[in-house]
């Protein structure tokens, strides 16, 4: 009988649950065992109560849950070869050799080396005596499977992340109600929206709220310029009759030659432009609460399609990450979409904006 274990790991996002839900359930119907790691791979170190057998009943009413019902940590120890060796320690002892992981890049990377390490930390368990080569020998291999639950939706190669489009709606609508207060003061609001490295959170919501105008780090602001075109675009549309402005800023926004652009920063040129301005971080609201019906859907697909995976996997294959693409649900190799993210920050860093831009999978980034 197959062992899965369903975790989740890096920042927390509204889906998360609902793919765990699916995991467990999923698992159940093909007949295995599914247990959830608790507290991410801070669990995984420790084993024992942090590692619990999930009945179909445990997880009813997860599909509308935010962030996740099964803790979330960041666990420096899990980068350390002996914090590994404890986790794979602490799985073989469950009788666990398969693991859903659904974090962001750092969370599956981290689960990609643990995979290629496994064979590796059996052998070393089975030299310094923990268990005997019998006893060890149908867990030879580990079986992986990524689902990327993230708000930023920063995954290469995935059309949209679990949370991301939950994060979006929550920001528009806050920005709606900011509009509202800010038309009848005839105000400007900067408005910081989260995304760390990623733009994709700050330009989908200036475009779905008709924002004035937007800072994101794969468009980078022409230094010394931006402030004039800002306030150019500011003035046309306050003298075609816009009562307010909207400003949204990615929180990891950069001008051309890398410097960071704050909220403040882009407040104080509408200040001198003579707006009445304020500055709105919207924070982790962007993060906790409900996730959408999108998000719902994707997490139950993906998380079907996990187990899917896991049950066809072979020791050859190389880890998947589960992602959508032109509404399908896609396997690809994990660390293929996990190394071109990371190229986006290369590209970034380089001033290769127009490259990042395209590998952002967003068309209209451009
Ligand atoms: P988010 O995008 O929300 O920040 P993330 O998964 O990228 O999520 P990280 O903080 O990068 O978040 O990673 C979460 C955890 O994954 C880390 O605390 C660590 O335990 C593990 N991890 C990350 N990178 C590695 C790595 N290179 N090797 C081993 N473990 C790693």
């Amino acid at each position: 009988k197959k062992k899965i274990a369903v975790m989740t790991s890096g920042g927390d996002s509204p889906g998360m649950n609902a793919a765990i839900r699916a995991v467990v359930r999923t698992g159940i119907h093909f007949g295995c065992d599914v247990y959830a790691v608790y507290e991410g791979y801070e669990g995984l170190l420790k084993g024992g109560k942090y590692l619990r057998q999930m009945q179909w009943e445990d997880v009813r009413g997860w599909l509308s849950e935010g962030g996740t019902l099964i803790g979330t940590a960041r666990c420096n120890e899990f980068r350390e070869h002996w914090g590994r060796k404890q986790a794979a320690y602490n799985l073989i002892s469950e009788g666990i050799d398969a693991l859903v992981v659904c974090g962001g890049d750092g969370s599956l990377t981290g689960a990609d080396l643990f995979r290629s390490e496994w064979p590796t930390l059996v052998e070393e368990l089975v030299k310094d005596g923990t268990f005997t080569a019998d006893r060890v020998e149908p867990y030879r291999n580990l079986t992986m499977v990524g689902l990327i639950g993230s708000i930023d939706n920063d995954m290469a190669g995935s059309d949209s992340t679990i949370g991301a489009f939950s994060a979006l709606g929550r920001i528009c609508e806050l920005v709606d109600y900011i509009d509202a207060t800010a038309k009848s003061h005839s105000r400007a609001f900067v408005v910081e929206v989260m995304g760390r490295h990623c733009g994709w959170l700050a330009l989908l919501a200036g475009i779905a709220t008709g924002a004035d105008y937007i800072f994101i780090p794969e468009r980078a602001a022409p230094k010394d310029k931006w402030q004039s075109e800002l306030k150019e675009v500011c003035q046309r549309h306050r003298q075609k009759g816009r009562r307010n402005n909207t400003v949204i800023v990615a929180e990891g926004a950069l001008d051309n030659e890398l410097n960071h652009i704050s909220a403040d920063d882009v407040k104080n040129v509408l200040v001198e432009l003579g707006l009445d301005a304020k500055v709105t971080i919207l924070g982790h609201v962007q993060r906790g609460g409900t996730a959408v019906a999108h998000d719902r859907l994707l997490a139950t697909l993906q998380g079907v399609d996990a187990v899917k995976a896991v049950l066809e996997m072979t020791p050859e294959t190389p880890s998947p990450l589960i992602g959508i693409l032109e509404n399908k649900i896609i396997r690809k190799p994990l660390m293929e979409s996990v190394e071109l993210t990371k190229s986006v920050a290369t590209d970034i860093k380089n001033k290769d904006f127009d490259k990042a831009i395209m590998l952002r999978d967003t068309e209209f980034m451009e």
